[in-house]
């Protein structure tokens, strides 16, 4: 059994094909997945597939990448994210990626998010790309190791994800890691613990290998823990077990 830590299937692009992509993902034994609202305008779509499918859980919390959503306060976010099948803040953490200056709204809003995190008593789902060094001390000013935190769909190199682990850290792999210029993901999925690793599809983005390119679903999570088999020499039902322990005991999922 697999855990799709990490999609959006919420999106336009699988509108009226949702009972289908359930099947897949059933037959595919993937049997649980988190889908991420970014907006609150997001969260009655998320919360209607909570409704309708029993393997559903929902996260939620205003997009790194958009400035103009408007902010929230912490108390109001903790209150979105209450209830079992509401299992985390986030994704939320910061992006230079297209921008390199500090980005005051930004770090703003991710301490916020980690309040609320801890407000909720729920982990945290981060976003962080090319900002390793702000990533880690807005984390550690604002004491987001009491929540617990993932490094979603994670991209960086070891320096980044050693410091994130002392921090408590879980690392999430998405398909990202089968690309084969992935090279210091694939260097940090061969080296973490295996008690700290998550995988995801962050569907509808970033299809794994052999796919790559196609519109990326849940169905897809189990090429991405093949590949990590592959790479530290276990088996593909290892890594799925694994993978699906250390999901649950994140989530705060009561598992079977
Ligand atoms: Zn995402």
């Amino acid at each position: 059994m697999f855990f799709d830590t990490h999609c959006h299937i919420h999106m336009e692009r699988f509108a009226g094909e949702e009972a289908a992509l359930i099947e897949r993902m059933r037959a595919a034994q993937v049997s649980r997945a988190v889908v991420v609202a970014t907006d609150v305008d997001e969260i009655a779509q998320v919360q209607t597939l909570l409704d309708r499918y029993p393997e559903l859980y929902g996260a939620f919390a205003l997009s790194p990448q958009d400035e103009t959503l408007t902010d929230l306060s912490a108390e109001a976010i903790a209150q979105y994210v209450q209830g079992d099948r509401w299992v985390a803040v986030g994704e939320t953490g910061i992006d230079y990626h297209y921008c390199t200056e500090p980005l005051d709204w930004a770090r703003n809003r991710f301490a916020t998010h980690i309040a609320a995190a801890r407000l909720a008593q729920k982990p945290l789902v981060i976003h962080s790309r090319d900002a390793a060094d702000d990533t880690i001390a807005i984390l550690r000013e604002n004491g987001a190791d009491e929540a617990g935190f993932v490094l979603h769909c994670f991209c960086g190199d070891w320096d980044f994800a050693r410091r994130a682990l002392d921090l408590g850290a879980y690392l999430s792999f998405s398909g990202i890691v089968t690309f084969k210029t992935a090279l210091d993901q694939q260097d940090v999925a061969r080296r973490a613990p295996m008690d700290r690793i998550l995988i995801e599809t962050d569907s509808p983005y970033l299809a794994p290998v052999p796919l790559r390119g196609k519109r990326n679903e849940p169905s897809f999570v189990p090429h991405v823990a093949n590949y990590l088999a592959q790479l530290r020499g276990m088996t593909l039902e290892d890594v799925a077990r694994q993978t699906t322990q250390n999901a649950l005991r994140f989530f705060k999922i009561k598992g079977e």
